[in-house]
C-alpha cells in the first residue's frame, strides 16, 4: 500500500455506542459513507499532486481545492470521530485542561453556552472548534466547510460538525439541540490529552 493511501480513523466505540445522542444509523451513514467518501475523493487526487506522502496535517496545511477540502474533512472527522464516549454520564474537563478553561471562559457551563452558540450561528456547512494557541490560551473558532484552526497555527482540541448530515438523520432543523446534546458523549480524558501535547 502506498505511504499516500489514506483510510478512515478506527471507531474506538461500536457504532451503536453514541446512541440515544447519536444514533446507529447516523453513525453509519456520517462515518461509513461520508467519511469513507473523502478518504477515497483524496486518495484518488494525490498521485501526479505533489502531496503524495506528505502527512494529513501538512497537506491541509498547504493545499487549496479538491486536495484541501477532501483532507481538511479527513483530519476534521478524525478529531470529530475519536473525541466521543459511549453515552452515559456526562464527563468534564479535568487538570490544566479545566484550569483553562476557567481563566479564558469565566466557568465550564460558560465555555459551553459560547461553544454552542458559535455552533448554532455559524451559517452554512463547517465545524465549532476548541483550540489553543502557542502559549497555551483556549480559543473557540468557526471554521466553514473543511476548515481547521491548525491552519492559523492554532491547535485543534475539540470540534462539533455542523454539516447537516452529522445531525440531520435524528434531529433534522434543531441543530442547537443537537450541539447540547454532544456534551453527554465528550471524552475529556482525550481532550485534555490534546491540550497536553
Ligand atoms: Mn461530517
Amino acid at each position: 500500500m502506498s505511504s499516500y493511501t489514506f483510510s478512515p480513523v478506527a471507531l474506538p466505540y461500536g457504532q451503536d455506542a453514541l446512541a440515544p445522542v447519536i444514533s446507529a444509523e447516523t453513525v453509519a451513514f456520517h462515518y461509513g459513507k461520508h467519511l469513507q467518501a473523502y478518504v477515497n475523493n483524496l486518495n484518488a487526487a494525490l498521485p501526479g499532486s505533489g502531496f503524495e506522502g506528505k502527512t494529513l496535517e501538512e497537506i491541509v496545511c498547504q493545499s487549496e481545492g479538491g486536495i484541501f477540502n477532501n483532507a481538511g474533512q479527513i483530519l476534521n472527522h478524525t478529531l470529530y470521530f475519536t473525541q466521543f464516549k459511549p453515552a452515559g454520564a456526562p464527563g468534564a474537563p479535568t487538570g490544566a485542561l479545566a484550569e483553562a478553561i476557567v481563566r479564558d471562559f469565566g466557568s465550564f457551563e460558560d465555555f459551553k453556552a459560547e461553544f454552542q452558540k458559535k455552533g448554532a450561528s455559524l451559517f452554512g456547512s463547517g465545524w465549532v472548534w476548541l483550540a489553543s494557541d502557542p502559549d497555551g490560551k483556549l480559543v473557540i473558532t468557526q471554521e466553514a466547510n473543511a476548515g481547521n484552526p491548525l491552519q492559523r497555527g492554532l491547535k485543534p482540541l475539540l470540534t462539533f460538525d455542523v454539516w447537516e448530515h452529522a445531525y440531520y438523520l435524528d434531529y433534522q432543523n434543531r441543530r442547537p439541540d443537537h450541539l447540547a446534546a454532544l456534551w453527554q458523549i465528550v471524552d475529556w480524558d482525550v481532550i485534555s490529552s490534546r491540550y497536553g501535547k
